[in-house]
């Protein structure tokens, strides 16, 4: 047996019906066993097309003998019983389910991720958590879902963007504020496009400055860089999206490999570099995080967008 959580949430048709009828159907399924649901609360919606209706959003504590995969398949099963439709992501929806935390299990695949990846920051997914899941430790994050949600309470809006590309780190974070209504932080640093860890002490004193002024004036940011902590002056960000470079073909912001001299390949550093900053972002009790991929710009300023709009208190 192991113990799960989930959320559900819908903005069409009959909410609440289709939630109850969603917890009903679950209790039906062979090796699932609904523990405890939480309250259904209505949210505004945070990303996606505008114009939605408000949600419905709630979460479930489940016991399960099913596999995560075989359990998300249930979900979907669920989902497409009660009419659920994907036509545009983050589309309004009549159900949607997901699978948020399966014991303190990790699940990296492209059909499952758990835990789900914005489960630290949304707040409606959040708040109905802390009604039947308070104490669960998030497995990556190594904090609880109670501290989640008070950091989210305490700290000022804000998501600084970690990548080894500053160019890509600066346009992820001026359009997602901007998508936002946010105000914008540009990386101080001078230097050139690819960065490095000299470069990033170098930077610090500035970096921090920008931070610290911009709190003084603002209630919600996007710093175009992350100031690794702890350093002193600066404001800590609610949350650090982290661009990960692969360094594919094709990628347009691959860096120019220069393997002509002795065959040494260049990139090496930055690759590590990459690598390391991805590591120290991820790295378990420093709070919040979301790695995207740097292949989609706009994607990852849309996640931006709507985490912001989801930190949001309603
Ligand atoms: P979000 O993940 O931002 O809440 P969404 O719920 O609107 O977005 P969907 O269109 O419902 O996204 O799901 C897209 C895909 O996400 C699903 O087909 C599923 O395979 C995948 N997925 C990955 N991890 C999870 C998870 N933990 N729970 C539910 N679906 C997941
Ligand atoms: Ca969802
Ligand atoms: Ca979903």
């Amino acid at each position: 047996m192991t113990t799960c959580l989930m959320s559900l949430g819908a903005n069409l048709g009959d909410r609440s019906r289709t939630l109850n009828a969603a917890i009903a159907s679950l209790e039906q399924v062979d090796g699932i066993h609904v523990l405890a649901h939480s309250r259904w609360s209505e949210t505004t919606p945070a990303g996606g097309p505008p114009h939605q209706a408000d949600f419905l959003n709630g979460a479930a504590r489940l016991e399960t003998t099913l596999s995560p995969t075989a359990l998300l398949d249930q979900l979907h099963q669920v989902e497409n019983a009660l009419g659920r439709r994907r036509e545009v992501r983050w589309g309004a929806r009549s159900i949607d389910l997901d699978l948020l935390l399966y014991d303190d299990v990790i699940v990296a695949t492209p059909q499952l991720t758990v835990p789900h990846p914005r489960l630290a920051f949304r707040r409606f997914v959040l708040a109905p958590c802390l009604e039947i899941a308070p104490e669960w430790v998030h497995p990556l994050i190594g904090w609880s879902l109670e501290e989640c949600f008070e950091h989210l309470q305490k700290t000022p809006r804000s998501i600084a963007v970690a990548c080894c590309s500053a160019e890509s780190a600066n346009t992820v974070a001026r359009l997602g504020a901007q998508q936002a209504g946010a105000f914008f932080i540009a990386d101080p640093a001078v230097a050139g496009n690819w960065r490095d860890a000299e470069n990033d002490l170098a930077s610090a004193p500035r970096r921090a400055t920008a931070l610290a002024d911009a709190a003084v004036e603002q209630t919600e940011w996007v710093s175009g860089f992350w100031l690794e902590p702890p350093f002193a002056a600066a404001p800590r960000p609610t949350f650090v999206v982290w661009l990960d470079e692969p360094f594919s073909d094709g990628n347009p912001s691959t860096p120019p490999e220069d393997t002509s001299v002795s065959g040494v390949d260049s990139s090496a550093p930055l690759r590590k570099y990459n690598r390391d900053l991805g590591r120290r972002v991820m790295q378990r009790g420093r709070g919040p995080w979301l790695q995207l991929p740097t292949a989609d710009l706009t994607q990852a300023a849309n996640e931006v967008a709507a985490a912001l709009l989801a930190m949001r208190p309603q």
